[in-house]
């Protein structure tokens, strides 16, 4: 390929609108342009990244045993009504209407088609286990899209679904797809971590999320330093090994005045106590209900802990009206004591022997608070806190270290949810009916992209890893009035291309600053630079992006030297 022929539009500037670096460095370097809000078109650089994922993908789920299909992007509503979906799914749901007013929707998700699909066609245990998958565009109305490719409306996925006799079967696939993610993002060259993550009301206890580790990452990530041990999971997920602390000594429950006293800090200055001695509450509305959470001062609330404690469809704050109504009380000044509403403390609460908390009257806290004594024994205590960076790992003690990540992948275990409430069912050995039991598994192609952006780039552009850069050498020669430069630089170039490298040769009439700055930008892993020492000597410079160490090589060494390089990147 020739730059000069290239459609590669780069930029000089930062462009104004991109907020994250994968955004500002895809845009530069000329891999996507945006044509509507979160919709990007991929030039032909991001195409070719983009192709390298796939086969990846394709390879890794093809060994595992996928097939791999398409499902339609246009979906009729009458299928995401059957599984209810069609409207609790929200706003994210992209809806239309065709010419006789029937209702369709833009596929975010395939579970749907996929079952409607296997329910008519699979019969017999004899058909299972099938693993079916597809790479296709996905769509999501987000009500704000942002960060170029990380939260578009239309972005490109893997997603598979498995389908098997027994849990049992289920167990087998989903360990089949760990593994094929983890070869995945290994050879995609990308450092991430599979990361246990909450699965939620319908999900049963196991998912996995893979997080590429990125600074710019939105989700944090705790982890065992320890690689034997291996623990890790995301922060909603996070569990610590328990250890009680009993803090205080039993004493005389008591209100005290607290004006304007309200947040922790506040009431932990003004009581002159420690702030693990304070009782936090937290109000949510569950569903029509309400519920307190109460976690130690110094800790904060996990809200997905506590959902998954009230077993509610929606969990939200409440507003500071409804803790005025059902506590009668501001905000600052709310508390576990003789309230009437269901109550969940966190197991560190119960060890709390003097304690503080508001005393469900404005402006008044009560001191002395001895939870065994003073809560109602209906009081439910569990994990409900958000786990901090350096308490022990709950499997092996060893201090927890945090991580930022984004994330690219995720496989879940669906089991009967969808082949119950769509009628899929199969005949086992003795002639039994049973609903097929089913996962799902997603990578965010596109995604990918982006996360592979932001972990590996530096001031002066993407540094690609090897098995997924648009090109692995660009040629450079310096100076395309120097014949016998451009010369060589076309020999090396035709050489390399007939050994199978895949090469891009820059033969623009610019400035060698503007090559070489191109080249870093776009962050092919290695350039060859033809100069007056290739002319002179018969040499050839090799700089490789991610270290800008420079190697130099006779010809006659260069493609195994190159091969060698690669490898590495
Ligand atoms: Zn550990």
């Amino acid at each position: 390929m020739r730059l000069s022929q290239y459609f590669m539009p780069t930029l000089r500037e930062n462009p104004a609108e991109a907020e994250v670096i994968s955004h500002k460095l895809l845009l530069r370097a000329g891999f996507i342009r945006k044509s509507a809000s979160g919709v990007y078109t991929y030039l032909p650089l991001a195409q070719r990244v983009l192709k390298k994922i796939m086969q990846i993908i394709r390879e890794e789920m093809d060994r595992q045993g996928g097939q791999e299909l398409m499902l339609p992007i246009l979906q009729p509503a009458e299928l995401w009504l059957e599984t209810g979906r069609w409207h609790v799914y929200g706003p994210e749901l992209f809806k239309l209407k065709d010419r006789h007013n029937r209702d369709f929707c833009l596929g975010p998700t395939h579970e749907e088609i996929i079952t409607d699909l296997v329910r008519r066609e699979v019969r017999s245990y004899k058909e299972l286990p099938l693993l079916l998958y597809q790479i296709q565009n996905k769509y999501r109305d987000e009500k704000r899209p942002r960060f170029g490719l990380m939260r578009g409306r239309e972005f490109i996925m893997k997603d598979l679904y498995s389908f098997d006799r027994d849990e049992e079967g289920l167990e087998i696939s989903y360990r089949k797809m760990y593994e094929a993610y983890t070869n995945v993002f290994t050879r995609c060259g990308l450092k991430f971590r599979a990361v246990e993550a909450d699965a939620g009301a319908i999900g049963g206890s196991t998912t996995h999320e893979f997080m590429v580790l990125a600074n710019s990452g939105e989700a944090v990530v705790a982890y065992c330093p320890d690689d034997n041990c291996g623990y890790a999971a995301n922060l909603e997920k996070a569990e610590t090994k328990f250890i009680p602390e009993v803090i205080g000594t039993p004493a005389q429950i008591q209100k005290v005045a607290t004006p304007n006293v309200k947040t922790v800090d506040e009431v932990a200055a003004f009581l002159k106590v420690e702030k693990k001695q304070i009782l936090k509450s937290v109000l949510f509305k569950a569903d029509d209900g309400y519920v307190l959470a109460v976690v130690r001062g110094d800790r904060e609330v996990n809200e997905v802990k506590v959902k998954n404690q009230v077993d509610c469809l929606v969990l939200e704050l409440a507003s500071p009206q409804e803790v005025e109504e059902v506590l009668g009380a501001e905000y600052g000044s709310i508390g576990p004591v003789g309230v009437e509403i269901p109550v969940i403390a966190d197991l560190e609460v119960k060890h709390v022997l003097n304690a503080v908390a508001g005393a469900n009257e404005t402006g008044y806290h009560l001191i002395g608070v001895n939870p065994e004594r003073d809560f109602s024994p209906a009081v439910k205590y569990a994990d409900i806190r958000l786990v901090e960076e350096g308490e022990p790992c709950p499997k092996c003690g060893k201090a927890l270290v945090f991580a930022r990540g984004i994330e690219v992948g995720q496989i879940f275990k669906l089991k009967d949810k969808y082949s119950r409430k769509m009628g899929a069912f199969y005949l086992d050995e003795n002639g039994q009916q049973k609903p097929i039991i089913m996962g799902c598994y997603g990578i965010g192609v596109t995604r990918t992209m982006a996360a592979a952006v932001e972990q590996n780039h530096d001031e002066d552009g993407i540094i690609w890893p090897a098995a997924i850069a648009p090109f692995e050498i660009i040629v450079v020669p310096v100076s395309n009035k120097d014949e016998q430069q451009m010369k060589m630089a076309e020999e090396v170039y035709n050489l390399l291309l007939n050994a199978g490298f895949e090469v891009v040769i820059d033969d623009r009439d610019e400035r060698p600053g503007v090559k070489f700055k191109d080249a870093d930008l776009i962050g092919i892993p290695l350039r060859i630079t033809v100069g007056k020492r290739t002319v002179n000597e018969g040499v050839y410079e090799v700089k490789i992006r991610r270290t800008r160490e420079e190697k130099v090589f006779q010809k006659e060494e260069l493609v195994d030297g190159l091969r060698q390089l690669l490898k590495t990147l």
